[in-house]
C-alpha cells in the first residue's frame, strides 16, 4: 500500500494554503480533490472580500483567524504580487435604531483588535459616497477586496515549491484508522488506497460527509451541515461607489451587500436561502427583495438594473434560526483520532482566515 506522510482532502483556499503551511514545515504533502482544479467549490463562489474582523464573537475561532489571517494575506498578496485593494468598507444604518446599533458594532470590532473604526455622521458618510443614504455609518478602512483564484494559484505555487503534490480527479471516498495510521481510500478513474500518518478533511461542503465515513471517527462528534445559499445579483453600468456598502447585518447572513470586483464591477449579496441540495442556480425573482434592500441606502437603484449573477453555498453546522456556529477545527485531541484533523462549518470569514487557520494546523500537527 502507498504510504505518505500527510494527505490533504480538498482543494479549497483553505485545503491549499494547510498543504502550503505543512509542506513548508517539512512533511511530505499530498492534496486529493475530486474536481479537476483548485477551488472550484465555496473557495470560487463568495464575495472576494478581506474581511476586517468585525462581527464575530471576541476570543472566537472567526474573529482571532480572521484578524490573523487578514494581517497575513495583505503580506502575502504583497510579497507574491496577487491583486488586491484596500477599498474600505462602510456599514450603513438607514434607521435611528440602527444608529444604535453601530456603537455595538464599532466595540465588538475594537474588542477584536479591527484597527481604524471610525464613526461617522450621514453628511461624512456622504462626502466620501455620494450615493449613499443612510443616517449614520461605520468605516472600515482595512476591509478589502481581492483576485481569489489568483491568491489561491500563489498558495499552491508555494505549496508545490515546497514539495507538496495536487492530484485531481480524485474523490476521497471514506477511510480507516489503523494502529498504523489512516487509510484512506480514493475513488476516480484511478482508485487506490493509501496510508497516511496525518489526514486534514478540508473537504467545503462535504467536510461532514467524509468524517462520517472515517471508520473510528465517532458519529456523535460529527455535526450535520446545513447548506445556505448565497445568491448575488450584479450591476449593469458604472459602480456607484468606490467602497463597499454593507448595511447593519441581518440573522444567517451580513445584508444585502454591495461588493466590486477588481474590475470595478458591482455585484450585490450574498443573500440567505436555506436549500436542502447542492443547486447553483439564482432564481431571477429573489431579485425583488435585493431591490427593496439596496433601496434602503441607494434609493437611485434604477428599476430592471439588476440580473441574475452566481450563488455560493455556506456549510452551516448549526441550522436556520439557530444561533450561528463558529469554525469547527477538530484535531485528535477531540476525537481520538490518530493523526485526524477535521475542519467543519468553515464558511465567511474563511477566504480571509485561511493562512492563519491553516498555520493552526501545522502547529497542531
Ligand atoms: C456566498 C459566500 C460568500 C463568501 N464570501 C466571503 C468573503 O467575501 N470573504 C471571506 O473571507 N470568505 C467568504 N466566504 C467564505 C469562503 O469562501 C470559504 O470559507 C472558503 O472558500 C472555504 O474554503 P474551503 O477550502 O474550506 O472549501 P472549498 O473551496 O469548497 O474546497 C473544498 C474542496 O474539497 C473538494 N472535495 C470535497 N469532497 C471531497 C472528497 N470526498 N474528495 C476529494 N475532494 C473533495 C471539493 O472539490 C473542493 O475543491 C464566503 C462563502 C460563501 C458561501
Amino acid at each position: 500500500m502507498e504510504q505518505v506522510d500527510v494527505v490533504v482532502v480538498g482543494a479549497g483556499v483553505v485545503g491549499i494554503s494547510t498543504a502550503r503551511a505543512l509542506a513548508m514545515a517539512g512533511r511530505e504533502v499530498l492534496v486529493l480533490d475530486a474536481a479537476e482544479g483548485i477551488g472550484t467549490e465555496i473557495s470560487s463562489r463568495n464575495s472576494e472580500v478581506i474581511h476586517a474582523g468585525i462581527y464575530y464573537p471576541r476570543d472566537s475561532l472567526m474573529a482571532l483567524l480572521c484578524v490573523a489571517g487578514r494581517r497575513k494575506l495583505y503580506a502575502f498578496c504583497d510579497e507574491h504580487g496577487v491583486a488586491y485593494r484596500r477599498c474600505g468598507k462602510l456599514i450603513v444604518a438607514t434607521s435611528e435604531e440602527e444608529n444604535d446599533r453601530l456603537d455595538g458594532i464599532k466595540a465588538r470590532a475594537e474588542a477584536n483588535g479591527v484597527e481604524g473604526m471610525r464613526h461617522l455622521s450621514a453628511a461624512e458618510a456622504r462626502a466620501l459616497e455620494p450615493n449613499l443614504s443612510c443616517t449614520a455609518a461605520l468605516l472600515s478602512p482595512e476591509t478589502g477586496i481581492l483576485d481569489s483564484h489568483g491568491y489561491m494559484l500563489a498558495l499552491q505555487g508555494e505549496a508545490e515549491a515546497h514539495g507538496a503534490m495536487f492530484v485531481f480527479h480524485s474523490p476521497v471516498e471514506g477511510g480507516r484508522a489503523t494502529s498504523q495510521g489512516l487509510e484512506i481510500v480514493v475513488g476516480g478513474a484511478d482508485p487506490m488506497t493509501l496510508r497516511c500518518r496525518m489526514l486534514v478533511n478540508a473537504a467545503g461542503l462535504q467536510a461532514t460527509s467524509l468524517a462520517s465515513r472515517i471508520i473510528g471517527m465517532p458519529s456523535q462528534l460529527v455535526p450535520q451541515t446545513y447548506y445556505a445559499k448565497g445568491n448575488y445579483f450584479t450591476l449593469a453600468g458604472r459602480a456607484p461607489f468606490s467602497r463597499l456598502i454593507y448595511p447593519v447585518p441581518v440573522q444567517g447572513g451580513l445584508g444585502v451587500h454591495l461588493t466590486l470586483d477588481l474590475g470595478d464591477q458591482a455585484r450585490f449579496g450574498p443573500d440567505v436561502e436555506w436549500i436542502d441540495e447542492l443547486d447553483y442556480t439564482v432564481d431571477p425573482r429573489r431579485s425583488d427583495s435585493f431591490y427593496e434592500a439596496i433601496r434602503r441606502y441607494w434609493p437611485a437603484l434604477p428599476d430592471g438594473a439588476l440580473s441574475p449573477g452566481y450563488a455560493g453555498i455556506r456549510p452551516k453546522i448549526t441550522p436556520k434560526g439557530a444561533p450561528a456556529a463558529d469554525f469547527v477545527i477538530q484535531p485528535e485531541s477531540a476525537h481520538g483520532v490518530t493523526g485526524l484533523v477535521n475542519l467543519f462549518g468553515i464558511e465567511s470569514p474563511g477566504l480571509t482566515s485561511a493562512i492563519a487557520l491553516a498555520d493552526l494546523v501545522a502547529e497542531l500537527a
